[in-house]
C-alpha cells in the first residue's frame, strides 16, 4: 500500500499553461494514483521529473483523427502517430459505422495507449475506401443501427459523423445530412459534419445543426466555405457559433488554408478547436502532426493560451469530457503535454497549395498518459526554407 500523501510522480520547473483555469504560471504537478493531485504534494513525491525550459498544458485533445488502421484507408497507428506525438486523448472521426466499430474497438482501441474515443459514421461501413463515396448510395445508412451501437458503447462513441461532399453524398447533401441528424439527435450526442465541397451553402448547413454539433474543415478553401468571395465572414456563421456550434479545423490533406485562417481570425473568429484530421495520406505532410498544426495556428494570429485552450478544455467539452480531460485540475485524470519552444523556421505547406515560413514550432517533449511518463525525442517536421526566402 502506497502511502496516498505521497505522489507517485512530480514534475517541477516547467511553466504550466491551463487555460480551462486561467492559469499561466511557473508551478509543479503532483500526481497519485493517475490523478493529478495539490500541485502543494510535489516535494514529497517517490519521482521527479525537471521540466526546465518546457511549458506544461493539459494532455493534448485532438478531435479528429484516424486510426482504423488495417481497415480504413485513412487509418495509422495511434501511438506511433499520438501519444509518441504529444497526443494524449484521440478522437476517431468516423472511420467506423455500427458494423464495423467492433473491430476498431477490440483491435485498434483496446490495444492503444493513446486514449480514444470516435464519432461514429451514420453509413454502417464506416469509412473504409475512396473508391466509393461511403454515402453515395444511401443504402449504407442506417440511423437505427447507429443508435444501437452507440448505445452498446457509450464509453467511448461520443457523436456521430457524417461528409457532406459531393464526392461522399453527391450533390444533394440533404437526405445524407437527415439521416445523420436522425441518429444523433435521438442519441442525445454531438453531430459532426465534414464541409468541404458540399453543394450547398454553409448557411444552410448552418441552420441545420444545434448546440454542441461540429463543423469540421472550418478554414477550408474549396466551396461552401466560411467567407464570402470578398474574404468576409459570412454572417450565418457568427450567429451559428452564438447558438453553441462549435468550429473545429481538421486540418487534413486539403481542408486548411493558411489565407483563410488568418482571414477569419483577423475578423474576430477564431477556431473553437483545432484539430489534424491526421491520416494516412498526410501524415508525411501537410499535416505532419497535432504539434504542427497548433504552431501554424499560433502563425496564422491565435495566442498560445487560445491555440492551448482549443486543443485542451475546448475539445473536451466538445466530446462531453470537460474536468476529466483537458485540465490539470487536482482530480483530473493525469494527462498532460510538456512542449519546447523552437524558433527554427521550416517551411510548411497548409492543404491549400501555399507553404508559409513558420517561426515558432511547439516541440513535444514530454507525454503524461494517466499518470505514466514518456520522454520523446525531438521532431521538426518540414524542411527549412530555401536560403534567402
Ligand atoms: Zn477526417
Amino acid at each position: 500500500m502506497t502511502d496516498p500523501a505521497i505522489p507517485d510522480l512530480a514534475i517541477t520547473g516547467g511553466r504550466v499553461v491551463d487555460p480551462g483555469r486561467g492559469v499561466d504560471d511557473p508551478l509543479s504537478v503532483a500526481i497519485t494514483g493517475g490523478r493529478f493531485t495539490a500541485p502543494g504534494d510535489a516535494g514529497q513525491a517517490a519521482e521527479t521529473i525537471d521540466a526546465s525550459g518546457l511549458v506544461l498544458v493539459p494532455g493534448l485533445v485532438d478531435l479528429h483523427t484516424h486510426l482504423y488502421h488495417g481497415v480504413s484507408h485513412y487509418g495509422i497507428d495511434p501511438d506511433a502517430n499520438c501519444l509518441r506525438r504529444g497526443v494524449t486523448t484521440a478522437v476517431d472521426a468516423g472511420s467506423a459505422g455500427a458494423q464495423t466499430f467492433p473491430g476498431f474497438r477490440r483491435f485498434v482501441i483496446e490495444g492503444a495507449q493513446t486514449r480514444i474515443f470516435a464519432f461514429l459514421h451514420v453509413a454502417v461501413q464506416g469509412m473504409i475506401t475512396n473508391l466509393v463515396g461511403e454515402l453515395e448510395d444511401l443504402r449504407w445508412a442506417s440511423p437505427a443501427q447507429a443508435i444501437g451501437r452507440a448505445r452498446e458503447h457509450p464509453d467511448v462513441i461520443v457523436g456521430v459523423k457524417v461528409r457532406l461532399g459531393y464526392q461522399m453524398v453527391g450533390n444533394d447533401p440533404e437526405p445524407a445530412l437527415r439521416l445523420a441528424r436522425q441518429a444523433s439527435e435521438q442519441l442525445g450526442l454531438p453531430l459532426m459534419v465534414h464541409i468541404i465541397d458540399m453543394r450547398k451553402p454553409i448557411s444552410w448547413l448552418l441552420s441545420q445543426l444545434g448546440e454542441g454539433d461540429i463543423v469540421t474543415h472550418c478554414f477550408h478553401a474549396s466551396e461552401g466555405g466560411i467567407l464570402a468571395p470578398d474574404g468576409r465572414l459570412d454572417p450565418a456563421a457568427a450567429r451559428a457559433r452564438a447558438r453553441g456550434i462549435v468550429f473545429d479545423v481538421g486540418h487534413g490533406a486539403g481542408s486548411f488554408a493558411y489565407r483563410v485562417a488568418r482571414t477569419a481570425i483577423a475578423q474576430g473568429f477564431p477556431p473553437d478547436t483545432v484539430s489534424s484530421d491526421l491520416h494516412a495520406h498526410n501524415v508525411a505532410g501537410p499535416v505532419y502532426d497535432q504539434a504542427t498544426t497548433l504552431s501554424k495556428l499560433v502563425h496564422c494570429g491565435m495566442s498560445l493560451a487560445e491555440v492551448i485552450r482549443a486543443t485542451t478544455c475546448a475539445p473536451a467539452s466538445a466530446i462531453r469530457r470537460a474536468g476529466e480531460l483537458g485540465s490539470l485540475a487536482p482530480g483530473s485524470a493525469a494527462d498532460l503535454t510538456g512542449f519546447e519552444f523552437r524558433t527554427g523556421e521550416r517551411a510548411l505547406p497548409d492543404g491549400a497549395g501555399d507553404t508559409e515560413v513558420v517561426a515558432a514550432l511547439a516541440v513535444p517533449r514530454l507525454v503524461v498518459r494517466a499518470g505514466q511518463a514518456h520522454h520523446l525525442d525531438p521532431v521538426t517536421p518540414g524542411p527549412e526554407p530555401p536560403a534567402g526566402s
